[in-house]
């Protein structure tokens, strides 16, 4: 079970979260965030240490104490419990006051972002330990960990899971902290922000639980985003291949990469609703349904580059070429179309977009247009569905689509749009393909 931001986001929500963790009296392996907007918190002060300003620093972190320190106070029944925590909690402050006397790198950055999984696991355990529970606080820092590539080190986690497990066996309660995890040299890292979704994921895959549920503050997956849209239904089923493609165009219930491991080990993802825990919410597993379109979603800060070539006409290795210039740069793309002129593709990660322009001059001319949008419509979208790639398209007539990609796999339309239109664009979706 992983319990996100919102839902240990106060006293109470943790009281709620130890409840749910303990109603079906079964072994439960328990992944927690930090509390809702303290990670933001540490980036900040991070952000000011960066720019060598302590007392900018000091201000978030005496801010961020004041409220721990309430919580506490609502939090525990007994003096024991409530001292007990304050003083795990001073020392965390300490700790991170220490960071504005010293040197300040991205090493120490990792260290600080840490910080709020490991205070929001202790309180939690503290909390279930206080009701008389055996539970198990474990360190994700001694069996997560990512390899050289900072891709999470499946066989590593698999068997150090284990060896903490058999080293701590008669809990009914085993928790750990979301996000955080060591690189393959070591050192305190983490997994991308909203990465407790794949911690839990990992560990749910390497133990071969039985289901991996997500607990969050929404009933399940809708089918478009409730933030943006209008009349967003939960979606009640997904295929792994759906709900991995959502993930990772956007659907932010989700990290983009977390249904990986649990497709591969064949672990069913539940999305469940803390604030409303007897709503059915989404089960993610092995079954497709046929002939339904299931849900849209839209990820941003697409830049799209244009490499237009006579040259490219009839000859072969031009594509290889290009993207060899892609892959040099450790820059993936997402979305690719095609002509006997020219080639389009996107990517998300401009951090080497000036070098990888200067290459791709030598094999063209080169357009680069920012802020852009993919929209990914999802659902069975196989050949013999036919007609549903016509009504999406359909729904956009209206807007002006820069690329479409369609044909890569059997549960995707891919759409680009500018980052202007991504409202109207989803909202358009949503009206035509979810009418009832
Ligand atoms: P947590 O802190 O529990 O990880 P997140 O904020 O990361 O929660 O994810 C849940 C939020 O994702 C929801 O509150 C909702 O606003 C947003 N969201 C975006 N797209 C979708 C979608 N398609 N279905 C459900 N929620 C979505
Ligand atoms: N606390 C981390 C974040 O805010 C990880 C997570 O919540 O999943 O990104
Ligand atoms: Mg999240």
């Amino acid at each position: 079970m992983k319990f996100g931001g919102t839902s240990v986001g106060s006293a109470q929500r943790m009281k709620d979260v130890s409840k749910l963790i303990t109603s079906s009296g079964e072994p439960t392996f328990v992944v927690l965030s930090a509390m809702s907007g303290t990670t933001n918190s540490l980036v900040e002060i991070s952000d000011y240490l960066y720019k060598k300003n302590p007392e900018g620093a000091n201000n978030i972190i005496n801010k961020l104490e004041q409220k721990y320190i309430k919580h506490i106070n609502e939090l525990y029944a007994t003096e024991e419990y409530r001292e007990m925590t304050a003083k795990f909690l001073r020392e965390e402050f300490e700790y991170l006051r220490s960071f504005t006397k010293i040197l300040f790198t991205s090493f120490e950055e990792k260290v600080i972002l840490a910080q709020g999984e490991i205070i929001s696991t202790n309180m939690v355990t503290n909390y279930l330990k206080e009701c008389g529970i055996k539970a198990c606080l474990l360190s994700a820092l001694d069996f997560v960990r990512t390899d050289k590539n900072a891709e999470p080190d499946f066989n590593y986690i698999r068997e150090h899971a284990k060896i903490q497990l058999e080293a701590n066996p008669g809990y009914q309660i085993y928790i750990t902290q979301g996000f955080i995890c060591r690189n393959a040299y070591g050192e305190v890292d983490n997994l991308l922000r909203g990465g407790s979704d794949y911690t839990a994921c990992l560990i749910g895959a390497a133990l071969q639980t039985e289901e991996i549920q997500i607990w969050t503050d929404i009933d399940g997956m809708h089918n478009n985003d409730p933030r943006i849209v209008q009349n967003t239904k939960p979606v009640r089923q997904l295929y792994f291949e759906e709900a991995a493609e959502l993930a990772y165009f956007g659907a932010k219930i989700l990290h983009p990469t977390c249904i990986q491991p649990a497709k591969f080990a064949g672990v069913p993802v539940r999305l469940l609703n803390t604030m409303d825990p007897t709503a059915p919410g989404t089960i993610i597993n092995n079954e497709m349904e046929h002939g339904t379109i299931k849900a849209v979603a839209a990820k941003d800060g697409i830049t799209c580059i244009q490499i237009q070539s006579s040259r490219m006409l009839l000859a072969h290795g031009f594509l290889r070429k290009v993207f060899e210039i892609f892959e040099s740069y450790k820059t993936s793309i997402d979305m690719v179309c095609t002509s006997e002129v020219g080639v389009s593709l996107t990517i998300d990660n401009t951090s080497h977009l000036t070098d990888i322009l200067d290459e791709l001059k030598q094999y063209g001319t080169v357009s680069v247009e920012k802020d852009m949008v993919i929209i990914c419509v999802v659902g069975d979208l196989s050949t013999e569905n036919v007609g549903f790639e016509t009504l999406a398209c359909e729904a956009l007539k209206q807007i002006p689509v820069r690329m479409i990609s369609y044909g890569g796999s059997n549960h995707n339309i891919s759409y680009l749009v500018s980052k202007d239109d991504k409202q109207r664009t989803l909202q358009a979706l949503s009206d035509t393909l979810f009418k009832d």
